[in-house]
C-alpha cells in the first residue's frame, strides 16, 4: 500500500503562453521536488486516463462539455476567458486531469494505493457546471467527488480547498447537495470575489484577509473546518490542494509557508482515518512560485505517504 501519485504528458503541452503564471514547468517543479527529497521513490506513479463523457456530465452540462470539445483548436490557441485559453493539448490535457482524479477514487476504493495526489493541470475548482474561467475548464474534484458518490455508491464526502482562491466552480457545483460537505479557506476580498453571501449550508467558507499568515488559517481549520467534518463523518476525502496560499506566491497576499501545508494535511488525514477508512484523493489548484510550490507539495505529499 502507498500513496499514488497520478499524472499524464499532456498536462505538460497545455500551455497558455509564455507569461502566464499557470505553466507547465509547475509540474516539472513538483516532480523535481519529490526527487530531490527523496520522496519519489516511495510513490507508486500512474498514468492519468481521459475522464469519459459520462463521468464528465456528473458536474457539468452536456452542453458545456460539447462546445469545450468544438472549442478546441487543432493550431494556435482559443481564449474561453481572459484567463483561460485552449492550445491544441489543452482538451487533452483537461480530459486526462479530470481523469486521474477519477483513476484515484478507483484505486483507493479498490485497495491499490492508501491515497494519491493528481499533480496535473488545467486545475478545476473555478470551473463551475457550465463556465470555464480561472485557468479551469473541468472541475477536477468535483468530478471525482461524484465519481464516488455515484460510481462507488457513497454517501457522503467532504471536498478540503485551500488554495488561496475562493473553489467557486466547487461551490456552484456543490452548494445544497447535502451528500457533499466543501471545507475552504481563501483570501477575501479577492479573485472570484464571492463565498461570502448566500451560502448554502454545506459550505464551511472561512474569509481570510490579506496578510494573514499560517496561525490564522491553522485557527480556521481548527475551529470551522475540523468541528464540521467531525460532525459530517465523510466516507472520503478529497482535497483540492492549491498552494498560492505560500508567502512567496505573489498571486496573492497570504503568508503560509511550506509547513503549514504539513501541518493542515495532517489535520485532515486525521479525520479522513477516523471516519473514511483513510481514504483521501488530492488534486492539484493553483501555486505560481515554483519553488515554493515544489517544496509545498512535497511537505503535503510527505504526509500522505507517512504511515
Ligand atoms: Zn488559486
Amino acid at each position: 500500500m502507498a500513496t499514488a501519485v497520478i499524472t499524464h504528458q499532456d498536462c505538460v503541452k497545455h500551455d497558455m503562453g509564455s507569461f502566464h503564471p499557470e505553466c507547465p514547468q509547475r509540474l516539472g517543479a513538483i516532480e523535481d521536488h519529490l526527487i530531490a527529497t527523496g520522496l519519489a521513490p516511495h510513490l507508486a506513479r500512474f498514468d492519468a486516463p481521459k475522464a469519459t463523457f459520462e463521468q464528465l456530465e456528473r458536474a457539468h452540462g452536456a452542453r458545456y462539455i460539447e462546445a469545450i470539445h468544438s472549442a478546441a483548436p487543432a493550431s494556435g490557441m482559443v481564449h474561453l476567458d481572459p484567463d483561460t485559453a485552449m492550445n491544441p493539448h489543452t482538451l487533452s490535457a483537461a480530459l486526462h486531469a479530470a481523469g486521474a482524479a477519477v483513476l484515484g477514487v478507483d484505486l483507493v476504493m479498490g485497495g491499490e494505493v492508501d491515497n494519491a495526489f493528481c499533480s496535473v493541470r488545467p486545475p478545476g475548482h473555478h470551473a463551475c457546471r457550465t463556465r470555464a474561467m480561472g485557468f479551469c475548464i473541468f472541475n477536477n474534484v468535483a468530478i471525482a467527488a461524484l465519481h464516488a458518490l455515484e460510481a462507488h455508491g457513497l454517501e457522503r464526502v467532504a471536498i478540503i480547498d485551500f488554495d488561496v482562491h475562493h473553489g467557486n466552480g466547487t461551490e456552484d457545483i456543490f452548494a445544497g447537495d447535502e451528500r457533499v460537505l466543501m471545507a475552504s479557506t481563501f483570501q477575501h476580498p479577492f479573485y472570484p470575489y464571492c463565498g461570502t453571501e448566500d451560502v448554502a449550508s454545506n459550505m464551511f467558507n472561512v474569509p481570510l484577509a490579506a496578510g494573514t499568515a499560517g496561525p490564522g488559517f491553522r485557527k480556521a481549520v481548527s475551529e470551522v473546518w475540523l468541528p464540521a467534518l467531525a460532525r459530517f463523518a465523510p466516507q472520503f476525502v478529497f482535497f483540492s490542494a492549491g498552494f498560492d496560499a505560500h508567502r512567496e506566491d505573489d498571486m496573492a497576499m497570504l503568508g503560509l509557508d511550506d509547513a503549514d501545508y504539513g501541518w493542515v494535511t495532517r489535520q485532515i488525514k486525521a479525520i479522513a482515518r477516523e471516519y473514511a477508512g483513510g481514504s483521501i484523493v488530492s488534486v492539484l489548484e493553483g501555486g505560481y512560485s515554483l519553488s515554493a510550490l515544489g517544496r509545498s507539495v512535497v511537505q503535503h505529499v510527505k504526509v500522505l505517504a507517512e504511515p
